[in-house]
């Protein structure tokens, strides 16, 4: 079954079904920031059953102000995040995975980089 997506201000949709054959091409790729809010970090720590400074100090680093989750070079220029499971193709936190997630694709930069997001991702359908 179709499930398509489409927000108002984009120039695309976004067939969700598509992330059952994609290898993680959103988890993997140059490396990023995956951005992590306070609330957000003691979700996954207690989705992952930790405590919350552990969480922090094992999967977290801080840049300036702010938490990403931390990456793995898995080649040379080619980063995946660390919740990402290679072999299962899956988000290891995907129930409590953070918000820079969930919302994929329709983040404000893909607005103007339409072309970048059909490059990236299988289930983008251009309206153009
Ligand atoms: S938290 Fe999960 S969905 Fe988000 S980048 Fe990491 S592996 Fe991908």
């Amino acid at each position: 079954m179709q499930n398509i997506i489409k927000k108002e201000g984009f120039n695309f949709a976004f067939d969700t079904n598509a992330c059952y054959e994609c290898e993680g091409n959103c988890c993997i790729g140059e490396s990023g920031y995956v951005w992590v809010s306070k609330n957000e970090l003691k979700e996954i720590a207690s989705y992952l059953e930790m405590d919350e400074k552990e969480f922090v100090n094992t999967h977290l680093r801080k840049v300036r102000f702010r938490y990403s989750l931390k990456e793995i070079e898995i080649d040379k220029n080619n980063f995946v995040c660390e919740f990402f499971d290679l072999v299962q193709k899956r988000c290891k936190i995907y129930e409590a995975r953070p918000s820079q997630c969930r919302t994929f694709p329709f983040w404000d930069h893909f607005i103007n980089n339409t072309k970048e997001v059909v490059k990236e991702c299988p289930g983008i359908l251009p309206l153009y």
